[in-house]
């Protein structure tokens, strides 16, 4: 259960187990080259939208990263109107962001909602079943743990 999960990125360090304040999840961040880890099962009791099926766009690349958790490729994807790569598990849900990107994806998201008088055009992320996409899933993410991930950061 607490078997230790290596960092995907530098594979050199074992990722660190972080609690949110006042919320019921625990992070899994890189103490060398600053990555986080979202675990899906537990983004899932804490957000209602990531509990949905996840869906990994079709233009999503096999990455030479390996996921944390369950060891399958992860996939590597343009974060929808940004040029953020990010890397998604299809099997087990989980995502990772590399340092800063989540910051980029909050910055860009500032900035589209700025245009946001424009009709939005199909095409990014694909809709799910449910009609929700990973484009919202990561939305919602970050907007609920935005603002703490810095704090988590800078206390590694
Ligand atoms: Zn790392
Ligand atoms: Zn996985």
């Amino acid at each position: 259960m607490a078997r230790a999960m290596r960092c995907p990125a530098c594979r050199t360090h074992s990722l660190v187990e972080r609690r949110v304040e006042n919320r019921n999840v625990a992070l899994d961040l890189c103490p060398d080259c600053k990555g986080i880890w979202f675990d899906a099962g537990e983004l899932a009791a804490l957000l209602p939208v990531a509990a949905r099926r996840l869906c990994v766009p079709r233009d999503a690349a096999p990455s030479d990263r390996a996921c944390p958790r369950c060891s399958s490729p992860l996939r590597a994807f343009h974060y929808p109107g940004t040029q953020v790569t990010v890397d998604l598990c299809g099997k087990c849900g989980g995502l990772w962001l590399d340092a800063g990107e989540a910051a980029a994806i909050r910055a860009a998201r500032q900035t589209r909602a700025q245009a946001r008088t424009s009709p939005r055009r199909s095409g990014g992320a694909a809709a799910s079943a449910g009609g929700v996409t990973t484009h919202d899933w990561v939305d919602v993410t970050l907007d609920v743990l935005g603002y703490v991930l810095e704090a988590l950061l800078s206390g590694l």
